[in-house]
């Protein structure tokens, strides 16, 4: 029996996992709004000024496409993203930039280019689906994880059930897990704008500095990168305003209400990469956190290499494993 510490797309995605290979699981989640519940879930292969392509994407597509697949419900579509480009020396070298990179990205003029393989998750269905069928399953319970009722034995005893393995997958809820909580995390503090837009009805994702793209029956615009430490509140007054001008920007015109104004902390790395492993000393206890701005690209392919290295010991990728943090001698900063 796996325990899974968290209520977001970490913890149900891997709840869904186990629930597929039919081994027994209970997912312990606050159920606390989180980066997950106002996520665009955008799949993109492109990020950065630069117009860097994400390491291993095609890969990591792979595993995305059939995953957020449940009983014949595709919560995942294929959608192009228009980028405007801002920064002046990438544009100057354009076609320097995207000449290795055409299977994802072409040119449309000398400032904007067209994405391609993009995929937007609906994280907010894809979450309550899960939700409503662990709890019709009995596996979810709602509550949050005590980490100072944990007994470690051979397994884990927590309260009065007993754990082969605890994956713990709760995002910015770490900073509280004894175990953990000594990797270096950056807290990245993001927000957006959920808009309802008159006779606007782009399909397509735009940026131009902020993205807009479809959210639930409306629109979303952001959204903001903040490095402030977890105990900043989530949402502030400047963000509002400059979301705002961005969707005045965005909407082109067209009339739009805000209907929520949305913040929550990514929970980030040192080196943009999660923390998926095994603790270093208890063989019974995992972390899978970390995933900054790509959770909807990275939990697929970890989701079933955590599984498979709990199964069989088949190793995870080193770019993901904890050893990588003593390596490069990097510590905690918050
Ligand atoms: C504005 C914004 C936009 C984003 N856009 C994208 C995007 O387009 N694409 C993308 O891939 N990613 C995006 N992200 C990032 C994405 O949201 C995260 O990478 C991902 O959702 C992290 O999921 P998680 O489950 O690890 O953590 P979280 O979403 O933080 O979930 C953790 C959950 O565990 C619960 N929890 C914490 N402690 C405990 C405890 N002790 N006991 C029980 N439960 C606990 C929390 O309350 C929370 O519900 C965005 C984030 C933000 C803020």
């Amino acid at each position: 029996m796996v325990l899974i510490v968290g209520s977001g797309l970490a913890a149900f995605s891997i709840g869904l996992e186990l629930e597929r290979r039919a081994i027994k699981f209970n997912i312990m989640g606050d159920d606390l709004t989180s980066a997950s519940h106002i996520s665009s879930g955008i799949i993109n292969p492109i990020s950065g000024r630069e117009l860097l392509l994400t390491p291993n994407y095609n890969i990591l597509l792979d595993a995305a496409i059939p995953f957020y697949v449940i009983d014949g419900t595709n919560f995942l579509k294929k959608v192009d993203i228009i980028k405007k480009i801002k920064d002046i020396n990438t544009i100057k070298d354009l076609e320097l930039n995207i000449e290795n990179k055409t299977e994802w990205i072409s040119k449309i003029n000398e400032d904007t280019v067209l994405i391609k393989k993009a995929y937007q998750l609906d994280v907010n269905l894809f979450l309550n689906t899960l939700k409503k069928r662990f709890i019709e399953s009995g596996n979810f319970f709602k509550e949050a994880f005590e980490y100072n009722l944990v007994e470690l034995k051979d397994n884990v005893k927590y309260k009065n059930k007993e754990y082969d393995f605890v994956i713990f997958a709760e995002g910015m809820g770490i900073v509280k897990n004894i175990f953990f909580n000594h990797l270096p995390f950056l807290p990245n503090r993001g927000e957006a704008l959920y808009l309802s837009v008159q006779n606007y009805n782009k399909e397509e994702i735009c940026h131009d500095g902020k993205f807009i793209c479809k959210y639930g029956d409306g629109f979303w615009v952001g959204s903001t990168f903040d490095r402030v430490p977890f105990s900043e509140p989530s949402k502030t007054e400047n963000s509002f305003e400059s979301l705002s001008q961005a969707a005045i920007k965005l909407t082109e015109g067209h009339n739009f209400q805000i209907m929520a104004h949305l913040g929550a902390f990514r929970c980030a790395s040192h080196d943009r990469r999660p923390y998926i492993d095994v603790h270093t000393e208890h063989k019974q206890l995992y972390v899978f956190n970390g995933l900054g701005t790509k959770g909807a690209t990275y939990i697929p392919f970890f989701t079933h290499q955590i599984i498979d290295h709990i199964l069989y010991k088949t190793p995870i990728n080193k770019e993901v494993r904890l050893d990588r943090i003593k390596r490069n001698k990097i510590y905690r900063t918050v």
